[in-house]
């Protein structure tokens, strides 16, 4: 049995024993990723060995005089490739970063340093996050470990693939629309999109600014928990970080559900939601009610308004969030140009790829004078009547309980040819980043075609505990499944990884 087939937590618990050493779980890190990535493609960068090495001896050390005592000290760790690591190469998955070095450290990444972990490499994604599927990334598509046809789902597919194949016990993911979420759900691994605000954005690189959050994913929810605790941070380098003396999360583990009243919306399972998937996600409530939870129907209202007022505002925001990308002082510049403009012109179209150029065009539209009113004004105020519909429905209920996403994972190739069904498919996470709500994705069962369903969760803002609570007693319930070692011999699909460089 590999190390990483371990959770972090039980891990941790092997290196503190001295059962195990931080070298030996590092190496078990590399060695899965260099068996698994040919076939998962999880990740754009894997560090060096010897730069690995040399970590984990000063982690050991540093775990052996007793300064590193944390449940995660030693432990492996990816993290997605839209957020800074210094003098490690950053890319967003996009050509215009192909070679973008940063000269800094986001601060989720130094938090997870001085817990001791290890970083072990940078994960695929949907290039700068925009996507549902992994698709998009200029490195090549990310497989679905339980089964290498499929999607890992995205954009934090790369982060949910490596941990569900078992090349790391957990990672770092995004969430502006569900990035966390959804391809949790598709991989079988249990992911948390945290309360805007929880986790510094600073070296996050922006996709849509009031809507993303970093988050840990991994196999379990007790992973997840210790991992959140150890990235929730307050940080003056980040205008919208929030002071909160409630991170301790790990208290949250606690197997009662006892009269804990959770909503479920009936918007959330009418048309458009697979049967299987329905059945699963009900089911799993009916688990959480035999252990004394409170049930109860409700109408959210206005979850047909999330996806057109979500499209506005992320598409808005990346529009003037990606203008800095124009070949000047980093990232693809054009080998011939014209002049100036003619350079950020030709730089820009030949480095972003076509999702990216579609979500900036539509941003730039509807900030356009004349637009700006009809479009982004509205879906402004479309949020914030979104954000008061769950104000009142968490007046009533602790906890929201729903589907991650209407289907199991797709087809590769079957997404991106209609953009449209593909944005319609983020229907159930995305209204929670638009509230800036937490909400956790956990594996529920499996559909007739053996792909993994995930239960969403959802809290009041600052109410992490409480979902980590229902998460945490549901789980009791069932065992986790590792996606199944077939894969492995599977004679498919090694994909073309490094897109052209200039
Ligand atoms: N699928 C959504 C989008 O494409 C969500 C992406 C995300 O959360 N980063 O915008």
């Amino acid at each position: 049995m590999s190390l990483m087939s371990l959770t972090a937590v039980e891990l941790g618990k092997k290196i503190k024993a001295k059962e195990v050493t931080v070298a030996e779980a590092a190496k078990a890190a590399l060695a899965a990723v260099k068996a698994k990535e040919e076939k998962v493609n999880g990740f754009i960068t894997v560090l060096d060995e010897e730069s690995v090495m040399k970590r984990a001896q000063e982690v050991q050390k540093q775990i052996d005089d007793g300064t590193l005592t944390g449940p995660l000290a030693g432990v492996p760790v990816a993290v997605k490739d839209n957020i800074c690591t210094k003098d490690v190469l950053t890319t967003c998955a996009s050509k215009i970063l192909y070679n973008f070095k940063p000269t800094y450290t986001a601060e989720a990444v130094v938090n997870l340093e001085k817990a001791g972990m290890v970083v072990i490499g940078k994960t695929n994604m949907d290039e700068f996050a925009m996507g549902s599927t992994t698709e998009t990334s200029a490195f090549g598509e990310t497989k679905n470990p339980w089964n290498p046809e499929h999607v890992p789902g995205g954009s934090s597919g790369g982060s949910c693939a490596a941990v569900a194949a078992e090349e790391v016990p957990c990672a770092l993911g995004s969430d502006t629309g569900g990035s966390i979420r959804q391809p949790s759900s598709f991989c079988g691994v249990t992911g948390i999109k945290p309360t805007y605000g929880t986790v510094s954005r600073y070296g996050l690189i922006a996709y849509g600014s009031s809507l993303d959050q970093i988050g840990p994913v991994a196999k379990d929810v007790t992973d997840c928990a210790a991992l959140l605790e150890v990235i929730a941070s307050y940080d003056s380098k980040d205008s919208t970080s929030v002071k909160r003396e409630d991170l301790n999360f790990t208290e949250a583990l606690v197997d009662d559900v006892k009269r804990l009243k959770i909503g479920i919306p009936r918007d959330y399972f009418g048309e458009g939601l697979n049967e299987e998937v329905k059945e699963a996600i009900l089911g799993a409530a009916k688990a959480l009610e035999a252990k004394g939870a409170i049930l109860e129907e409700f109408d959210l209202g206005l979850v047909k308004y999330a996806i057109p007022a979500y499209y506005v505002i992320a598409c808005a925001e990346a529009s003037s969030n990606l203008a800095r990308f124009d070949g000047v002082k980093y990232g693809y510049r054009t080998a011939e140009y014209d002049g100036l403009h003619n350079m950020y012109k030709k730089s820009r179209s030949e480095g972003f790829g076509s999702e990216v150029k579609r979500r900036i065009m539509l941003g730039s539209f509807v900030l356009s004078s004349g637009y700006y009113d009809a479009y982004y004004l509205k879906a402004l105020r479309v949020k914030s009547l979104i954000k008061k519909a769950f104000d009142e429905a968490f007046e009533k209920y602790d906890v929201i309980l729903g589907p991650a996403a209407p289907t199991t994972a797709p087809k590769l190739g079957e997404s991106l040819s209609d953009p449209i069904s593909m944005y319609l498919g983020d229907i159930y996470t995305i209204s929670v980043n638009l509230a800036g709500l937490p909400g956790i994705s956990l594996p529920c069962g499996k559909d007739s075609a053996g792909l993994p369903i995930g239960l969403q969760l959802l809290g009041d803002c600052f109410q992490e505990k409480k979902i980590l609570r229902a998460a945490y007693s549901y789980e009791q319930t069932r065992a986790y499944e590792h996606a199944p070692a077939a894969w492995e011999k599977a004679a498919c699909c090694g994909s073309e990884k490094g897109v052209e460089q200039k």
